[in-house]
């Protein structure tokens, strides 16, 4: 009884317990939970770190592997390590004491420095310099307006490459204006890794001519005589001249609305209403320019719009080509020789570039260099045409004959008598005619024609003229 009654009485206690034991266990399961949990955040958190710790590593490792792929140049970068060389060569002499810059790209030259070797005088103030070339040509200055690209020679505007700036009393201009526009000048720009070479070189003829009389035996000259000589031949004897000459936009000659007439008394026998516009371009001074020994073309002429010649030679070598204007204009007459029975005639030459007529030179020198020596060079000029001397840079000009060969002979033909006859009516002149040697610096050579236009062309053969004889008259 008692026990049951303790049991009695002890069952609420027991319940009691039972549901404090109940609790103690829900308590120790959240706290259990809350652990799990807390230990759960704590590798989380572990986690993120890790994760941070290890991408930030990654992220130096790269960014340093990166540094040492661009340290070598961005350390040049940074130091301006190019090295930059500007020479200045008067034939095969360097010329020191030149006060050159640099600046955006462009090499300068003050103009002090090259007054010797050309031979100008400079004059003006600070808003405006000139140069004028001490020969005895009228067309003979080029002045520039201080602090701009603007430029003027001999009345004609042109640009500099860059603006042209005053460094004290100098005025400096960038170097590449002498090769552009003064003759017997070239501007060779190399530029490898970290060097970059300019040299602007100047040809002396009459330096290089000289020469050989200096090793004359007996001919013995005391040093004043000797300083006079040379500066007679820097100053004088070379008449560096500009390549730009007034008379281009302002022709002496002047017929208004010559332009559309039709052409009196030439007759076709081919349709030549498609080839009209190119024998007779609307204006009539776009191909009149002359090339020669005094009037080279600059190294990197290259012409535009070049076009095939149908006519090229058909013995294995390139398609010839030529200007489009010269291009049409000379199918046009092989067609129209070819109407008039003289089929047999073709193109064996065309444009050429400046490398390829280097190339031309100077295997004609080396030919020459057993027999002539060092006039090897002098003597290779009588039968090459010295690069950017030759007509053919230009792609205006063609040789064309019915010979294995270009010869003379070609002149006794009957196709080279109506090709003399009628070049003109297609803009073409007989560009080195006989007995005109002294005035064209180059032999009569019957197979080569030049394209100036139907206008210019006309007058020409009239008159019997060589371009530079025409050219003359024109100034007067
Ligand atoms: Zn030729």
């Amino acid at each position: 009884m008692d026990h049951n009654q303790n049991k009695h009485i002890r069952n609420p206690n027991s319940e009691k317990e039972m549901q404090q034991d109940k609790l103690a266990a829900v308590k120790a399961q959240k706290l259990k939970q809350m652990r799990t949990q807390q230990m759960n955040r704590m590798r989380r958190r572990q986690r993120t770190i890790a994760y941070l710790v290890s991408s930030t590593v990654v992220f130096l490792v790269i960014l340093i592997i990166l540094a040492i792929l661009f340290h070598i140049d961005a350390g040049i970068g940074n130091k301006d390590q190019t090295e930059r060389n500007f020479k200045i060569m008067l034939n095969d002499d360097s010329i020191s004491k030149i006060k050159s810059d640099f600046k955006n790209g462009e090499h300068y030259v003050a103009l002090s420095s090259l007054s010797d070797i050309y031979g100008y005088i400079i004059s003006g103030d600070k808003n405006e310099m000139a140069i004028t070339m001490n020969n005895k040509k009228n067309d003979n200055t080029a002045a520039f307006k201080v602090g701009t690209d603007e430029a003027v020679i001999n009345g004609i505007s042109v640009f500099l490459d860059a603006p042209s700036y005053l460094s004290g009393e100098e005025l400096y201009i960038p170097a590449s204006f002498f090769a552009k526009y003064v003759s017997d000048t070239s501007f060779i720009q190399k530029t490898k890794k970290h060097t970059e070479q300019a040299t602007l070189r100047i040809q002396s003829k009459e330096n290089a001519e000289k020469k050989p009389s200096k090793t004359k035996k007996g001919d013995v000259k005391n040093t004043e005589d000797k300083t006079t000589e040379k500066n007679n031949i820097i100053s004088e004897k070379n008449n560096y001249t500009f390549k730009i000459t007034g008379n281009k936009t302002t022709p002496a000659v002047s017929e208004s609305g010559y332009y559309g007439k039709s052409v009196q008394n030439y007759e076709y026998k081919i349709d030549i209403t498609n080839y009209e516009k190119f024998i007779n371009p609307e204006n009539k001074d776009q191909y009149l320019i002359l090339i020669n020994q005094d009037h080279p073309l600059t190294a990197d002429y290259v012409p535009d719009s070049l076009t095939d010649l149908i006519f090229t030679r058909k013995d294995g070598r390139a398609v010839q080509k030529m200007q489009k204007a010269a291009a049409m204009s000379l199918e046009a007459m092989l067609k129209e020789a070819a109407a008039n029975g003289f089929d047999t005639l073709s193109v064996t030459s065309g444009y050429r570039s400046y490398s390829y007529q280097k190339t031309l030179f100077d295997n004609q020198t080396a030919s020459l260099k057993g027999q002539y020596g060092d006039k090897a060079q002098a003597k290779a000029a009588e039968s090459v045409a010295v690069p950017g001397t030759s007509e053919h840079q230009s792609g205006l000009c063609a040789d064309l004959h019915n010979l294995p060969e270009a010869s003379q002979t070609f002149a006794n033909t009957k196709e080279y008598k109506w090709l003399y006859e009628n070049c003109a009516k297609f803009g073409f002149i007989l560009r080195f005619p006989n007995g005109k040697q002294n005035v064209t610096g180059i032999i009569f050579e019957p197979w080569h024609y030049r394209f100036v236009g139907r206008y210019h062309a006309q007058k020409i053969m009239e008159q019997g003229l060589t371009l530079e004889e025409y050219m003359q008259s024109l100034k007067k």
